[in-house]
């Protein structure tokens, strides 16, 4: 009994050695050596907006295969899933034919149809909260440009096409200026939508207030291909030492929207992700499990790239022992969400504490959802993304035509990765996480 209390003492003390050095050795390394600044130029100055369906996207994926070759990552590949036909982005152009005559800055929100040229149509403005209020005012808006305030959650998706509307204006949630994109195969409003700025709504809104009806001219070309299209997962390996090919999963996602580069929403969570494959390799630490990158597309549009990872990957989900995901802006990463699951505690505790060096990083009591992870979480699976310095994130670069490398801090990129880097080490090496029911 003496004996076997030892060997397991033994054992924890030479796993807490290995741990210990890990963490500076690759806090030093990505000190030294990062490649992030360099990938981030090269993904969003030289190849730019990666759409999901698009070649910008193709592109993207076939450069961080080659990085992810060059870091020593094995099992480089693409894995495609069924997108459906792409959406493409045409010419947008609005302009108030009375009033100021001012062009108004609207764009096409993606996956809709558009106008298919230059429509001329008043403006209706929709501002309900119940479906009884929006049942009641679809027929004023028949033929008219409708500018959609606000309209309940379960408002049917058919119901704004089947009264006849000219188009729908949804509202950007950013202001000055600020667009703000969205749309995929799901969404509500599928046909003539577009963007505007606040500003421009609210100029709208004043104007109908005031008693004068807004006309609009508008066109949205934007639309659909022809031909469906696959789009594709890039997955690449660092094998674990340990047969049962247990892994952790470290993801992000290389699609972007197109109105700008993609910086910050999620260049900066791809360039984290390879430096940490890079940072592994080079300090030639060898996990216990098996380290897998997988940079999603179709995030965008409804996480539908690792909606599909987890179905074509069933047998092996059990395998995972957690999911790591950074898409959050660029920020420094100031705590983790726990999930509020007190079996993951321990072990992320244990994982994390090793970052200390990096500034206090904290288990905060708290669910952390809504990009890829999501879907893994969903399995009863551990899957974590961090909380991010904001610096602007939500209401300045993400989804907007401002998200490019200009609102990126390198230092906080580096200090994002250093802390992933050692909280993966610490789940390749480390105590089991379990699974939830
Ligand atoms: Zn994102």
């Amino acid at each position: 009994m003496a004996r076997y209390l030892l060997a397991l003492l033994l054992a924890a003390a030479s796993t807490h050695a290995t741990a210990q050095a890990a963490a500076p050795a690759l806090i030093a390394e990505i000190a030294a050596r990062s490649e992030m600044q360099r990938n981030l130029e090269e993904l969003c100055d030289d190849i730019g907006p990666r759409m999901t369906g698009t070649p910008g996207l193709q592109r993207a994926q076939e450069w961080a295969m080659r990085k992810l070759a060059s870091y020593g990552a094995v099992n480089v590949h693409l894995e495609a899933y069924e997108l459906g036909r792409p959406w493409q982005r045409g010419r947008a152009h609005a302009r108030l034919l009375n009033a100021n005559s001012l062009p108004l800055n609207v764009m096409q929100k993606a996956w809709t149809k558009g106008t298919r040229g230059a429509i001329r149509a008043d403006v209706a403005l929709l501002n309900v909260k119940t479906l009884a209020d929006f049942n009641a005012a679809l027929p004023r808006l028949k033929g008219k440009i409708v500018l959609a305030e606000s309209s309940p959650r379960e408002a049917p998706t058919q119901a704004l096409r089947d009264a006849g509307v000219a188009a729908v204006l949804q509202v950007s949630g950013k202001e000055d200026g600020l667009q703000d994109m969205w749309g995929g195969p799901g969404q509500r409003y599928d046909s003539n939508a577009g963007i505007i700025t606040r500003e421009h709504a609210n100029l709208l809104k004043r104007l109908l207030a005031r008693g004068i009806t807004p006309r609009l001219e508008l066109a949205l070309d934007g639309g659909f291909a022809a031909k469906s299209v696959q789009a594709h997962n890039v997955v690449a390996d660092f094998p674990g030492s340990e047969p049962g090919g247990e892994m952790v999963i470290l993801g992000a996602h290389l699609d972007s929207w197109d109105l700008s580069s993609g910086a910050t929403d999620n260049g900066a969570g791809v360039v984290t992700m390879l430096e940490v494959m890079r940072a592994m390799r080079a300090t030639g630490l060898q996990p216990k499990r098996t380290l897998r990158v997988v940079l999603f597309s179709g995030e965008e549009q409804g996480l539908l790239g690792s909606k599909a990872y987890v179905a074509a990957h069933r047998d092996e989900l059990a395998r995972i022992q957690a999911v790591l995901v950074q898409d959050a802006g660029s920020g420094r990463i100031l705590a983790f969400p726990d999930m509020q699951e007190e079996a993951w505690y321990g072990p992320m505790s244990a994982a994390l504490a090793p970052t200390k060096a990096l500034g206090e990083i904290d288990l905060h009591y708290a669910k952390g959802l809504g990009s890829d992870h999501e879907t893994f979480y969903k399995q009863g699976i551990p899957a974590f993304t961090p909380l991010q310095e904001s610096r602007n994130y939500r209401t300045h670069t993400q989804h907007s035509q401002v998200d490019t490398i200009d609102h990126i801090d390198h230092a906080d990129l580096q200090q994002a990765a250093q802390v992933t880097a050692i909280l993966a080490w610490g789940l390749l090496d480390g105590e089991r996480l379990p699974h939830i029911d």
